[in-house]
């Protein structure tokens, strides 16, 4: 069953040449397929669309922005589980902050059972599922503990992906109006 096009909408793009297009369409059984598009070649040289989303309410809102091509606004945390080293998973998806914290609860935690933070117990079960395969709470310390020495020294971490992110959103264009 093919699709039909249940509406239309253009803004103009940054360069005002050209603009950018939103459609929406559905089939028979109510499936609905939207896209944002670039019509201008100048802007599609310059930038591509990605989505930020939000929660807005009681539901999430997907806001497109026009992003500097070779740039991206995507968290740099994927990654191969069974190649990356555990405590370089946690530079990665975790700020110094969080893991200081962490070592914290560890250092005064025996067992999984009695640790009642989230984010520490959230760690531990990942521990599990890493290289390692280990929920024990001296090795899981270590592991933390490593990844506060070296924190600082890695090319991407959390922290620095987060300021990466806010200065390639500050050359982005939120598209208004769509
Ligand atoms: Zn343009």
């Amino acid at each position: 069953m093919s699709y039909e096009l249940d509406y239309e909408k253009k803004v103009s793009c940054p360069c005002e040449k050209g603009q950018i297009v939103e459609t929406s369409s559905s089939n028979d059984w109510n499936q609905v397929k939207s896209n944002i598009y670039i019509e201008c070649m100048d802007c599609k040289n310059k930038y591509h669309i990605e989505y930020q989303y939000a929660i807005h309410g009681d539901h999430d809102v997907s806001i497109p922005y026009l992003v500097p091509n070779g740039e991206t606004l995507i968290r740099n945390n994927s990654y191969n589980i069974n190649e990356v080293p555990f405590s370089k998973q946690l530079c990665l998806s975790y700020s110094l902050d969080i893991l200081d914290m962490v070592y914290q609860v560890l250092c005064k935690s025996t067992t999984y059972s009695k640790i009642t933070d989230e984010t520490t117990r959230s760690i531990v079960r990942r521990s599990k599922r890493s290289v390692n395969g280990t929920m024990r709470i001296n090795t899981v310390r270590e592991c933390v503990s490593e990844a506060i020495q070296n924190y600082n020294n890695l090319n991407v971490n959390y922290d620095k992906d987060t300021e990466r992110i806010a200065d390639v959103k500050k050359r982005s264009l939120r598209i208004m109006n769509l």
